[in-house]
């Protein structure tokens, strides 16, 4: 073999390499998009934090509603002008609603989270949940979490079955709260979790039409045992605003309750009760 066709033959090895690198600039290589990305989501989604890292993470605030009514006052009835006032506080102050979802992400796979998040929150499928509450939400683009105990189905002042379905349609959160509001602490029985979990859960899931994946206490009452059994069924519990479980934090989310105050007041029950300012 001469001397010149191998140096032929390097030079054209040298172009043919020197073109397929040209294509990978330009075009990027598939292969190393798909990989990177590969990559990222594996980082993200098969390390879940331990339960001291999501109970040392910062505490996005969640609000809890129950009644919204111009007749009845206490702690757990606000007006609808209240209410509404409460929202455009925090569609004005730069606030934006995140879903428990987003909220479970952010805790177990430290998914980012828009900026001044929290999530607001109704119990007891009350009917004006979805003819008050659901339209002021969707008017400043929040979505909500809707706590069901499955008992009101269709009951004067309740919501209807197809009423919860749009709420769920809508893009709004649907959870479960219990069939008749009995207390977690007080299921002593395999068939009181029947009763009151299981079954509720698969005919709201029926209902929905998707599955029900989170839970507020009724009354806001749990123990470490309830917290345990409720981690089978739901990514999160919520309590209210009790001290939290170290081992079991996903199952002992705090809310507050928002009474009757002013849109200020609001914000400040907020800051005072979730970041310590
Ligand atoms: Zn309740």
């Amino acid at each position: 073999m001469s001397k010149k066709f191998i140096l032929i033959c390097i030079f054209f090895l040298g172009v043919l390499v020197s073109s397929c690198n040209q294509t990978n600039r330009k075009n990027g290589n598939p292969g190393d998009a798909a990989n990177s990305v590969e990559q990222k989501d594996t980082a993200i989604t098969q390390t879940a934090n331990t339960a001291a890292q999501i109970f040392a993470k910062q505490q996005v605030p969640v609000l809890c509603y129950h009644r919204i009514s111009d007749g009845d006052k206490g702690d757990y009835t606000v007006s609808p002008a209240t209410f509404s006032g409460h929202m455009k506080v925090l569609a004005d102050s730069g606030y934006h609603s995140v879903s428990p979802a987003q909220l479970y992400d952010y805790l177990v796979y430290n998914r980012s989270l828009p900026e001044n998040p929290f999530v607001v929150t109704f119990d007891d499928s009350r009917v004006e949940h979805r003819t008050i509450a659901a339209p002021v939400l969707e008017k400043y683009g929040f979505r909500g979490a809707f706590f069901i105990m499955t008992i009101t189905y269709n009951k004067k002042n309740y919501m209807t079955k197809d009423q919860i379905a749009e709420l769920a349609k809508a893009g709004h959160t649907i959870g479960l709260h219990s069939w008749d509001h009995t207390m977690v602490t007080k299921y002593k029985e395999a068939t009181d979790w029947q009763k009151q979990v299981v079954e509720p859960k698969k005919k709201l899931e029926g209902i929905v039409g998707k599955p029900v994946e989170y839970w507020a206490y009724p009354n806001g009452v749990y123990d470490h045992k309830g917290a345990v059994e409720l981690s089978k069924y739901f990514k999160i519990a919520f309590s209210l605003a009790t001290k939290r479980d170290s081992i079991q934090p996903l199952q002992s989310v705090r809310r507050i309750i928002i009474p009757e105050c002013t849109p200020q007041g609001l914000l400040k029950s907020m800051r005072r009760s979730f970041t310590g300012k």
